[in-house]
């Protein structure tokens, strides 16, 4: 029977990086993952698979067709005809897909990572280690780290299938649909609607909650929805489904909004109301492995379960479902193995929505930090105000900081605009050193950058803002 130091179950953001980290402190080291694309196994697992990078794919593709169309006028280029071949655009994310995923491969070669594709299963203690069927092959570990991420949640009453579908149907319509429903306005539900919006469909997107973005800062969700709103997605909120029936052309949902019961019918149904932790084939039940209520891998602060030597990590451990989140912490628990310090600072977690405007941010809202009790002052820019996004056609959007009134630390910076996937960056490694709003205001940046919009909200949260 093959014995490794290192078994990861899972080949997902968590699962490889963990698996790669391992390796290089010189653990032997085996990777299982089931993940299959169009019938081949496919590292990468959700993320690189059927989530955050064919849907950026996607977004960068249909966001082209919709600068083209309403902005170039504006720069004095005209483009007469221009139309969609869906079938390349989707090659084109099927194509970056394989480039990443097939790079994991590659990074296991590299780094003589074991990769066995099929399930992994946790079978039975062996001392101090554990006996795993990786893929049909027994195999000794001296330590398991559960990297089986997570799934969509599906809503009883629309089963996936047909008309209604998930993350990955989403990324594949074989034609815009004419009217699409979306249920669900996080993120998932937020970009893929956006993607198809701009190719041409008209859609609804139907949330429970009373507001949008409730996690964002109160000002980010307003100029977001005000800006989503003008480009044609049409919100509801607060609305309760009570019936989807599907036939062969689309799918007919009634829902209750404002006491009123309301009929609607789309052509494509994408279902975004979440993610639930995936541990189906694992054994978990077997060996005892011990989940919480909602079924989440339950781990100490070391990622430790409830068995001795087997860890979990990533999605399906629950916090964030970010993969730069399950990464850290493939890292962060390769290196406690290896007997090192591995952490990851949950206090500084970039959020990223790749919508047009991008929304980011990393810390405390106003109103949490408020709520706990801080005394805040806070610092807002535009970019209207900043000669890039001028130049560049878009000054939608601000960026908003959060310090401490006293102590002037950065508790939190909250941006919508151009580029602000790529502006959090800085902002995240100044909290990270536990930086201050006058850090941020001292550090030069570059001119003509939007990312002097950052330092600007930091000047304007000591009124001192210099272009306002
Ligand atoms: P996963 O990526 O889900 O990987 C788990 C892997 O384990 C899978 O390959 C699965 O097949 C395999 N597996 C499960 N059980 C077993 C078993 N028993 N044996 C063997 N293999 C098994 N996050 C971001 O940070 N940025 C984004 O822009 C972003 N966009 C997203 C867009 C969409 C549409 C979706 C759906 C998600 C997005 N996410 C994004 C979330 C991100 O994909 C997840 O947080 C991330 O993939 C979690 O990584 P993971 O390794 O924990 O799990």
């Amino acid at each position: 029977m093959d014995s490794f130091d290192v078994l990861v179950i899972g080949g997902g953001p968590a699962g490889y990086v963990a698996a790669i980290r391992a390796a290089q402190l010189g653990f032997r080291t085996a990777c299982v993952d089931a993940f299959e694309r169009g019938g081949k196994p496919s590292l990468g697992g959700t993320c690189l698979n059927v989530g955050c990078i064919p849907s950026k794919a996607l977004l960068d593709s249909s966001e082209k067709f919709e600068v083209m169309q309403h902005d170039f006028a504006e720069h004095g280029i005209n483009v007469q005809g221009a139309s969609i071949d869906l079938g390349r655009m989707l090659g084109r994310k099927a194509a970056v897909v394989d480039k990443l995923t097939g790079g994991v491969a590659y990074l296991f070669k590299k780094n003589k990572v074991t990769s066995f594709h099929g399930l992994g299963r946790l079978v039975r203690q062996d001392g101090e280690g554990w006996v795993v069927d990786a893929a049909g092959t027994e195999v000794k570990a001296r330590h398991v780290i559960v990297a089986t991420g997570s799934s969509p949640r599906a809503l009883p009453l629309a089963p996936f299938g047909g008309h209604i579908v998930e993350n990955s149907g989403a990324l594949a319509f074989e034609q815009v649909p004419g009217q699409l429903g979306v249920i669900g306005a996080g993120v998932i539900g937020l970009e893929l609607g956006s993607v198809w919006r701009r190719l041409g469909a008209q859609v609804t997107v139907l949330e429970a909650l009373p507001g949008f973005l409730m996690a964002a800062d109160d000002a980010v969700a307003r100029e977001a929805l005000k800006q989503f709103g003008k480009q044609g997605l049409n919100f509801h909120f607060g609305v309760q489904i009570s019936r989807v029936e599907q036939d062969e052309t689309g799918v007919t949902v009634t829902y209750t909004e404002k006491e009123q019961e309301v009929t609607a019918r789309f052509d494509k149904l994408i279902v975004s109301i979440g993610r639930v932790p995936h541990t189906a084939g694992l054994g978990a039940e077997a060996v005892g492995l011990a989940l919480d209520e909602r079924g989440f891998v339950k781990v100490d602060g070391h990622y430790r379960t409830n068995l001795p030597n087997i860890y979990a990590i990533g999605d399906v451990i629950g916090g964030a479902m970010l993969a730069h989140k399950a990464e850290e912490e493939g890292v962060a628990l390769a290196e406690m193995l290896a007997g090192q310090a591995g952490h990851v600072n949950y206090d500084v977690i970039p959020w990223v929505i790749y919508t047009s405007p991008e929304i980011a941010w990393a810390g405390l809202t106003e109103k949490q930090a408020k709520e706990k009790g801080l005394s805040v002052k806070t610092g807002q820019f535009p970019f209207s105000a900043n000669g890039r996004a001028l130049g560049h056609g878009d000054p939608r959007g601000f960026v908003k900081v959060v310090a401490d009134a006293t102590s002037d630390k950065l508790l939190g910076v909250h941006m919508v605009g151009p580029n602000v996937s790529e502006l959090i960056g800085e902002v995240v490694a100044i909290m990270e050193f536990g930086g201050s709003s006058e850090d941020l205001a001292r550090t030069v940046h570059a001119h003509p950058t939007l990312s002097e919009v950052v330092k600007e909200a930091a000047l304007a949260a000591d009124k001192r803002a210099l272009h306002m």
